[in-house]
C-alpha cells in the first residue's frame, strides 16, 4: 500500500468526473487517520494506547460523536458544479469557499444538460423527491429544448458582453445549469456531516453524485479507517426514535414478528393512529421493513 504522502500525491489534481461536465478534485489535505488518533490521545492520554488500538479508537470516537479529533484533518477540493447544485452545496456553512467570479471573468461556457432518459418524475409521496423517469421519447424533446435554450441564453450573454455591458449585469439571465468552479476547504468532521446528508437517498440525485465521488474517490482512500467507521455508524446506520422502539417492543410483546401491516397498525404510536397520512409512521414502517420486522405487502 502506498504511504499516505504518496497516495496524496497520486490523488492531487486528479479530476473525478461528475455529471456531464463537472468534477471534484483534491487540491490538498492535511492529516490522515493517524492525525485523528494523535489528537485524541492528547486528551485521553497515553493510557489509551494500552486499551485500544488506533482502529478501535477511531471507531469509538465516531460512534460516540467525539468530534474534535476529526476537525484536526482538513481537505481542500476544487469542484466544478452546475449553479443549481452549488446552491444546495453552499448551504453547508462550516467550510471555506472561493468561487469563480462572473463579475470579474466571463462565465464558464458550459451548462449541464439532462440526457433523454434522465428526466425524473415528481414523486407522489414526497414533495421534495423524484421517482421513475419520463418516457425517453418525450425526454428527447425536453433535452433538445434545453440545449436550444442554453444556446440562446449564451448567445444573449455574449451579445451583451460584445456591446460592452458589464459582466456583473450581463450574466443575470444565464441559466442555473451553468457550471461554476470553486475551491472548497472543510475539516473532516464537517465533511462527514456533508457526506452523510448529501449521500443520503433524500438528497437530490445531482448533489448525491458529487458527494459519492468525494466520499468514494477521495475520503475513502485517504482515511480508510475513518471511512469504514463512517459507513458502519453513519451512512449505513439507522436511527430509532423512542416511538420506533416502542412500536418494536409492542410487536415483540404481542408475539407478532414478522409483522403484517395490520399488526404494525395495531402497534403504532397512539398519536399516529387518527392520522390518515403520517410521515413519521411511514418512516417507522420503512425502518421495520429494512430490519425484516415488517413484511412488505404484495
Ligand atoms: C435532503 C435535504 C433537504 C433540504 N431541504 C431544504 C429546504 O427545503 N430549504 C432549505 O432552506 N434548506 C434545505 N436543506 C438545507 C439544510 O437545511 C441545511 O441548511 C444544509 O443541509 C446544511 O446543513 P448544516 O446546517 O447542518 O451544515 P453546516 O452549515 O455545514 O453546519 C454544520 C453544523 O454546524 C452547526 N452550525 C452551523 N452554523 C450554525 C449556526 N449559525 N448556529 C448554530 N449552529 C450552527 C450546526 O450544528 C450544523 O449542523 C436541505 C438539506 C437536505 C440534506
Amino acid at each position: 500500500m502506498p504511504s499516505n504522502l504518496a497516495l496524496l500525491e497520486q490523488l492531487r489534481w486528479k479530476k473525478f468526473p461528475v455529471l456531464d461536465d463537472g468534477f471534484v478534485c483534491l487540491v490538498d489535505a492535511m492529516g490522515d487517520d493517524e492525525a485523528i488518533v494523535q489528537a485524541a490521545r492528547v486528551s485521553y492520554g497515553e493510557g489509551t494506547r494500552r486499551v485500544s488500538d488506533d482502529r478501535t479508537l477511531i471507531r469509538y470516537l465516531l460512534r460516540h460523536q467525539h468530534t474534535t479529533p476529526f476537525e484536526m484533518v482538513e481537505v481542500k477540493l476544487l469542484v466544478r458544479v452546475p449553479m443549481d447544485c452549488w446552491r444546495q452545496w453552499i448551504r453547508h456553512r462550516m467550510a471555506s469557499t472561493n468561487e469563480y467570479s462572473t463579475r470579474y471573468s466571463v462565465a464558464i461556457d458550459a451548462a449541464q444538460t439532462t440526457p433523454p432518459d434522465g428526466w425524473r418524475l415528481q414523486a407522489a409521496g414526497n414533495r421534495q423527491g423524484s421517482e421513475g423517469v419520463l418516457d425517453e421519447q418525450l425526454g428527447a424533446d425536453l433535452t433538445a429544448e434545453e440545449v436550444e435554450f442554453q444556446k440562446q441564453s449564451r448567445a444573449m450573454y455574449q451579445r451583451r458582453l460584445a456591446l460592452g455591458v458589464a459582466r456583473e449585469q450581463a450574466r443575470k439571465d444565464l441559466p442555473l445549469s451553468t457550471y461554476t468552479e470553486a475551491y472548497w476547504k472543510i475539516d473532516l468532521h464537517n465533511l462527514l456531516h456533508f457526506l452523510a446528508l448529501r449521500m443520503d437517498v433524500h438528497a437530490q440525485q445531482e448533489i448525491r453524485q458529487y458527494a459519492q465521488a468525494i466520499g468514494q474517490k477521495i475520503v475513502q482512500p485517504l482515511f480508510p479507517t475513518v471511512w469504514e467507521a463512517f459507513v458502519d455508524y453513519r451512512l449505513d446506520a439507522m436511527h430509532l426514535t423512542r416511538l420506533d422502539r416502542e412500536v418494536i417492543a409492542r410487536l415483540v410483546q404481542s408475539n407478532s414478528i414478522p409483522a403484517t401491516e395490520d399488526a404494525f397498525l395495531a402497534a403504532q404510536d397512539p398519536s399516529w393512529a387518527s392520522l390518515t397520512r403520517c410521515r413519521e409512521r411511514d418512516e417507522c414502517r420503512a425502518k421495520l421493513v429494512q430490519l425484516g420486522i415488517l413484511q412488505t405487502q404484495v
